[in-house]
């Protein structure tokens, strides 16, 4: 999956933008302010119909324009098709073309472009606290398996009125008698969860662990394992067993649920720890090697998305290279071979020798420097 050519009118700081992308790695460079980020936020637009920084669509427009209009040609599963949106300042409802043709809703280009987005916030999701790394197995596992978005979904009705039972126990009392039946719901939608995030992790795990191999230069194994109630020893277990295990973990909470009028058990409060060279990173990883982690999960994140669509969806790496040493941005700017690579960074000195190098300046893209043989030339 690769985007051939991008044109922005009206969109952020960009007047009028037109662009060729190169099919590996594209950096983007420019001072602070000069629309690195907003590019990478219309590419996102376009593949998802919403921006990352913001959910108004007016903000996207540029001040005083009456529109903005993003198009570009896509290529996917052998395919060659365009996307277009025009988005209106005041009440006219946005525009979404596939190919020239008119369509009445996101979902009916879902697919034709993804992306994954890794942004700066992104980068301390192994330091942060648990409910962060749920969010990142959640979030991939809602998109590729149907049937957890819908466990997840119940699971969460669930747990909010067994909390809502065990927090007015006192003025509602007979709120308590239902407490067995969502007990057993939980315990049947959580062994889903469990057993689901899981598999996923140890096929992230395998994943991750070469890409962080690599970009360390060899020296640092990764490592993940999921954590939940002690009572599930193996969370990769059958979910049946998995969920003889939660009844066990409900039985044995229930009287400290009542005196806590809080739910204690179930895989709400679940977490994975992740460690290099058998070290938990949360108490010892440097900042370094936080974010080569972070990337290493996210580009495990794209190939486990390939191999359940069949194409690898475009990658988005916001601001990612400051705080890596010389050896690990040049991984990420010359070694990440597969699929096609969207870089932002500041340092104005950095080319990619493996794509194309492009400078931004206030909405504009600069004169290529010349070079002897192209943009490719800065092969050394
Ligand atoms: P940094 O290196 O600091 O991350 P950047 O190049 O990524 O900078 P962007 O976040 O892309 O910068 O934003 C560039 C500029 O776009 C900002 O100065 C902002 O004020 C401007 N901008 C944002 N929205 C609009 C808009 N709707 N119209 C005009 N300009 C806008
Ligand atoms: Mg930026």
């Amino acid at each position: 999956m690769r985007i051939l050519d991008l044109s922005l009118t009206g969109f952020r700081n960009y007047e009028s933008f037109q662009c060729a992308f190169d099919p590996g790695v594209n950096l983007i460079v420019g001072e602070n302010a000069q629309g690195k980020t907003n590019l990478l936020e219309a590419v996102c637009y376009l593949s998802r119909g919403a921006a990352f920084r913001t959910r108004k669509e007016a903000e996207l427009i540029r001040f005083g324009a009456d529109y903005a209009e993003l198009s570009a040609t896509v290529e996917s599963y052998g395919r060659e098709q365009s996307l277009r949106t025009v988005m209106f300042a005041g009440r006219r409802p946005r525009q979404l073309f596939l190919s020239g043709v008119k369509k009445s809703s996101r979902e009916e280009l879902d697919g034709v472009l993804n992306t994954v987005l890794f942004c700066p916030e992104d980068l301390m999701v192994l330091k942060k606290g648990a409910a962060e790394r749920r969010k990142l197995l959640d979030d991939a596992l809602c998109q590729l398996r149907p049937r957890y978005a819908q466990a997840l979904e119940e699971y969460r009705r669930l747990l909010a009125q067994k909390s809502a039972a065990l927090r007015d126990r006192f003025e509602r009392p007979a709120m308590l008698e239902l407490i067995p039946e969502y007990n057993e719901r939980m315990a049947q939608t959580g062994a889903i969860l469990i057993t689901t995030r899981a598999r996923y992790l140890r096929e992230l795990e395998k994943r991750a662990a070469v890409h962080h191999e690599a970009f360390s230069g060899g020296k640092e194994q990764l490592r993940l394992v999921y954590q939940t109630v002690s009572t599930v020893t193996d969370p990769a277990a059958p979910a049946a067993e998995v969920y003889e295990r939660l009844k066990e973990h409900q039985s044995s909470h229930y009287r400290a649920e009542l005196e806590s009028q809080q739910c204690l058990s179930g895989p709400h409060k679940d977490d994975f720890e992740a460690a290099l060279n058998g070290l938990p990173m949360k108490a010892f990883a440097s900042q370094g090697q936080t974010r080569t982690a972070a990337i290493s999960l996210k580009l495990a994140e794209r190939d486990l998305f390939e191999a359940d669509t069949g194409e690898l969806p475009v990658l988005l790496l916001d601001d990612v290279l400051s705080e890596l040493d010389p050896g690990r941005q040049d991984f990420v700017l010359n070694h990440i071979q597969s699929g096609q690579v969207f870089i932002t960074c500041c340092e104005q000195e950095k080319v990619t020798r493996i794509g194309k190098t492009i400078r931004i300046e206030g909405g504009r893209i600069l004169p290529q420097e010349p070079t002897p043989s192209g943009a490719r030339a800065d092969k050394s």
